[in-house]
């Protein structure tokens, strides 16, 4: 896995980040700056849809989409909307440990079981659609992932500040995901 840089004060965020909605983010969940009032959004955060993460922020602070291991191909006309509409600058990308989307194949069984025992499924059907759609939403490692997604989305849309960020389940703390 790649290195995870701690974000325990203001000093640790670097300062390409610092005075950004990102280093925001980072002072709000993890350092306990007091909530502000914003009336429209500053960031847009692209996140796991793992039930064991929650963000602290204020209100109206941020767009969030979220979708298995953070993976926004399949979202980019919401990042558009967010970025040409919304206006944000800033997007920070969540990966976090344990993910769901790590091994989908390991969880095959599980899942066709799962569509034919409890959604009334066939289980050719719940097969084809495992088949079809797994390789689409594995993402192989959590933090390789977010660093790619990083370099696709950045390439995407140069203006825009993008950061690689991971969430621990263990502490629910933020840290950034070391580029280097
Ligand atoms: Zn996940």
């Amino acid at each position: 896995m790649n290195k995870l840089i701690k974000i325990d004060s203001i000093n640790d965020i670097p300062s390409e980040y610092r005075t950004t909605p990102v280093g925001l983010l980072f002072e709000y969940h993890n350092l306990e700056r007091p909530s502000e009032s914003y009336d429209k959004a500053q960031l847009l955060i692209g996140m796991c849809m793992d039930n064991r993460k929650h963000l602290h922020m204020p209100d109206n602070f941020a767009f969030i989409i979220r979708s298995g291991g953070a993976n926004l191909r399949y979202s980019e006309f919401k990042v558009s909307y967010a970025i040409g509409v919304g206006q944000v600058r800033h997007i920070a990308l969540i990966g976090h440990n344990n993910c769901g989307m790590v091994n989908l194949i390991a969880r095959k069984n599980e899942f066709i079981d799962g569509l034919v025992n409890s959604a009334g499924w066939e289980r050719d059907r719940a097969e084809e659609h495992f088949f079809h759609f797994a390789p689409m939403f594995e993402i192989g490692s959590e933090t390789d992932f977010i660093l790619s997604e990083t370099k696709r989305l950045r390439l995407r849309y140069p203006k825009i500040v993008i950061a690689p960020m991971f969430y621990l389940v263990e502490d629910n703390k933020l840290y950034l995901i070391d580029e280097r």
